[in-house]
């Protein structure tokens, strides 16, 4: 069981990560623009530092401790495969990036194929201006969603803490990388590792080409291998976005209450 000291450690050294992959992405961004029109302080830009603080691992880590709680309240910790709680760090850690990431991936496709997951999945692909601060422009059910199907399992399976907060530190490096707006190319590293050539093209407006591609968080090679990749050579999408966005809202509050709406309409 996680002690209250490991804790705080993990909240100060996540919290300094997030301060120095901010100011090396701001940097970077400036420096080798994909979009060279953007702005710093573009359209949302306010809101999206508000998700930050309620989107990013803070939330996670809660939701992981409450999970292991959860079990511990309901009786079921002698349910635990101990399978992998025998392991030691680093095979935890692998085991975890691997097996969640595979996992993410397919939940990232529900929220594109099921109509009420879209819903809450929409407020995502609403950014029009795209850079690293997008990584975190997730509405709260959507974030329930990803951490109830995953930590609950993983704490039953014996993963501990510090693995799973690991592998979410290295996410959240390859989070900022594929969001932001850098004009940057990975050559053959796109077969594995998600990049911002890649991701642009799965936040693209239906007019730009082909939409429900490139699923992946942080590796890519679930889309090579289940066929969804689509990378076109040396092209970047003009316009990013969904059919109806003009009419979307473009700040918090809005964006917080605009997936209900959408449920309400369609029943
Ligand atoms: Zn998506
Ligand atoms: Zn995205």
């Amino acid at each position: 069981m996680e002690s209250r000291a490991e804790s705080y450690t993990r909240g100060v050294i996540y919290s300094v990560w997030l301060l120095g992959l901010g100011l090396l992405f701001v940097a970077l961004e400036r420096i080798w623009p994909r979009n060279n029109t953007q702005r710093l302080l573009r359209k949302g830009i306010f809101s999206d530092l508000i998700y930050i603080i309620f989107n990013s691992e803070y939330l996670g880590i809660l939701l992981g401790l409450a999970s292991v709680e959860l079990i511990r309240l309901l009786g079921l910790q002698h349910l635990r495969i101990g399978l992998l709680s025998g392991l030691g760090f680093w095979g935890q850690f692998f085991a975890f990036f691997l097996i969640f990431d595979f996992l993410q991936w397919c939940i990232h496709n529900l929220l594109h194929r099921v109509g009420w997951l879209w819903e809450f999945h929409k407020v995502h692909h609403s950014i029009v201006e795209l850079d690293w601060i997008g990584n975190w422009r997730i509405h709260w059910v959507e974030i329930v969603v990803y951490r109830s199907l995953l930590y609950v399992p993983a704490a039953l399976c014996g993963f501990r803490g510090e693995a799973m907060f690991w592998a979410g530190v290295f996410n959240t490096l390859v989070g900022h990388f594929a969001h932001a707006n850098l004009s940057w190319r990975v050559g053959a590293l796109k077969y594995v590792i998600n990049s911002p050539e890649m991701h642009a093209w799965h936040h693209n407006h239906p007019d730009q080409g082909p939409v429900n591609r490139n699923f992946a968080l942080t590796l890519s090679v679930w889309d090579w291998l289940f066929g969804t990749a689509h990378v076109p050579e040396g092209r970047n999408p003009a316009r990013l976005g969904f059919t109806g966005i003009e009419q979307y809202p473009e700040q918090l509050p809005g964006q917080f209450v605009e997936p209900f709406r959408g449920l309400f309409r369609k029943s």
